[in-house]
């Protein structure tokens, strides 16, 4: 029972540490990813609250060094995803029944751990089992996932605080219920943050979740659940499934009480997973919600008057950071002919002088890619564009994969609008650049909107007010978030609400409080307060 309308903190986005050489931070930091390299996890599933060990096992390896094992996960199927949705089931009750202020509580303990005792050891799991750089992990397992709970919780309320209007004598309510039945969240490999909010979302709202992250990030996903724990959420509130796709995707779609999906991935994935929920549709007991933030060709397209020192930055920190495998990140580009020469020597000497390698080396800039499967699909672009007649490479074009996935970062260069990797999703440190006639800028315009089936990220270099109009009118719904004068990347929770359309995704805006909406039903309460005693209206008479 709750006594007090309540008021939740402001949130405030949790400031970036720089990890600078003498700082106390950087110090911390290494300690921790000294130790997590010299041990070996085991990492079981959580169902319950309980260890569940199936002794099926994978490997979590780091991706820059990939004979090096950091630990083996047990993998779930069928058996564990029934315990886990009746654990879920059975937890609801007292979860949802909870006041909505003890639920907030949990999510705005998880950030204080986070932002504190936590940091640490989310930030060198991010690094060693995903290959991230000291401050790529810093803004993403630590400052985004901090906001997303603190966020969160402020968006919740006024959720709640949305109401209706009421007529004289009647009192007409709006109470924000959680979905009947589970939500299964399903998250990628490429944020820690992301695989943090698909489940904690949902569960703020009172739903309970089976979570499954992907077989490439179970190490972090093994820490974000002692943090879930630690900060006080109760046993059942969400289940940890690791296993294949399949082998876990498939029992959970089948399930009668499936109430919501929380997908985070590829759209070829995502469209299986929909057309599954289609073809169970007779089986469940509500529609399911189906919220997924899906695949990118995020666009950066330059005009005339775009200054070119600033737009060849956006282009090698929006491309290549995080080794390109960020969902907004840069990867097809399109230059005006008359800044081409500047940017194209700028590109050339910058992208030559990015340094890639081990990430507990803080002077690289970049890591490997994520597994051997990327490494192939980077290097099949490649060796494509070394042979196609009318693509070259410009810079970067070499591929190692003895020690770790190392894709060097590499621009292709095509005269052709419509070449193959300006259309396809890549996500890897392989960019695609076209130079388009100066003059044609609104038919280019026309081009990058209906070149890819994506609209996730885009941006617009210029300085003339025309012209970003121009861009702003044409590329409506080409990106779901929009830059002018900026990369794509970098998205702020409470400040960029994020996600796309098209084939990109339901853009339901996670960390906004439209997310929040999906994991709730309302229930229109209307109450009468004098009721009426006689049948007849006043007309009869
Ligand atoms: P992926 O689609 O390969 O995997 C995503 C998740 O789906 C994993 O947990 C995977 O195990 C699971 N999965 C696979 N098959 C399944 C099935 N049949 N049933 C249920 N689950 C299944 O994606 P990834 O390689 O981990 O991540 C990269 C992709 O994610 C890229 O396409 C990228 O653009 C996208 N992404 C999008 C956003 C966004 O906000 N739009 C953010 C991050 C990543």
């Amino acid at each position: 029972m709750s006594l007090a309308i309540s008021k939740v903190p402001t949130p405030v986005n949790e400031p970036v540490r720089n990890y600078a050489p003498g700082s106390p931070e950087r110090a911390s930091l290494k300690t921790t990813l000294a130790e997590l390299s010299g041990v070996q996890t085991e990492m079981p599933l959580v169902i319950d609250g309980k260890d569940v060990r199936t002794g099926k096992l994978g490997q979590s390896v780091m991706p820059h060094r990939h004979a090096h094992v950091l630990g083996e996960f047990h993998q779930g199927g069928a058996n564990e995803v029934q315990s886990a949705i009746e654990a879920a089931l059975r937890a609801q009750k007292h979860w949802a029944a909870l006041p909505w202020e003890a639920r907030a509580s949990v999510f705005l303990k998880a950030a204080d751990l986070l932002a504190g005792p936590y940091r640490d050891l989310l930030n060198a799991a991010t690094m060693l089992g995903q290959s991230k750089t000291c401050h790529q992990a810093e803004i993403d397992s630590a400052c985004e996932l901090i906001d997303f709970f603190r966020f969160n919780v402020a968006f919740y309320e006024q959720v709640l605080r949305e109401q209706p209007q009421s007529s004289p004598g009647m009192w007409n309510r709006l109470e924000h219920r959680p979905l009947e039945g589970f939500v299964f969240a399903v998250s990628p490999f490429n944020f820690t943050s992301i695989a943090g909010n698909l489940p904690t979302a949902p569960a703020l709202c009172g739903n309970t979740v089976l979570w499954k992250p992907a077989s490439t990030s179970v190490y972090s996903a093994h820490f974000l659940m002692q943090l879930f724990k630690e900060a006080g959420l109760p046993d059942g509130v969400i289940n940890l499934v690791t296993g294949s796709g399949a082998d876990v995707g498939n029992p959970v779609l089948a399930n009668k009480h499936l109430a919501g999906v929380h997908f985070t991935g590829s759209t070829k994935v995502f469209h299986q997973m929909w057309r599954t929920v289609g073809d169970n549709i007779d089986v469940y007991r509500s529609y399911p919600r189906l919220v997924g933030e899906t695949g990118g060709k995020d666009f950066i397209v330059a005009h005339a008057s775009a200054d070119p020192v600033a737009l060849t930055t956006a282009i090698v920190r929006g491309a290549f950071e995080y080794q390109g495998q960020k969902c907004s990140a840069a990867s097809r580009v399109y230059v005006p002919s008359n800044l081409w020469p500047q940017v194209r020597d700028g590109l050339v000497e910058q992208v030559e002088s990015i340094r890639m390698g081990d990430v507990a080396d803080f002077s690289n800039f970049m890591g490997a890619v994520i597994d051997a499967s990327s490494f192939s699909t980077q290097k099949a672009a490649i060796d494509e564009a070394k042979s196609a007649s009318d693509a070259e490479i410009l810079v970067g074009g070499t591929c190692d994969d003895s020690e770790g996935w190392f894709v060097r970062p590499t621009i292709i260069v095509t005269s052709n609008p419509a070449y193959r990797t300006l259309r396809d999703e890549l996500f890897g440190p392989v960019l695609t650049l076209h130079v388009y006639d100066e003059s044609k800028w609104l038919e280019t315009l026309d081009i990058v909107d209906s070149t890819s089936p994506y609209a996730l990220t885009g941006a617009i270099f210029a300085q003339d007010r025309y012209a970003i109009e121009q861009g702003m009118e044409r590329l409506r719904n080409a990106a779901g978030n929009f830059y002018i004068n900026d990369k794509p990347t970098g998205a702020v929770v409470g400040q960029q609400p994020f996600g796309g359309g098209r084939a990109s995704g339901t853009n339901d805006k996670a960390g906004a409080a439209v997310n929040l909406l999906r994991w709730t039903s309302p229930r229109s309460i209307k109450e009468t307060l004098v009721p009426p005693t006689d049948y007849r209206y006043p007309f009869m008479g």
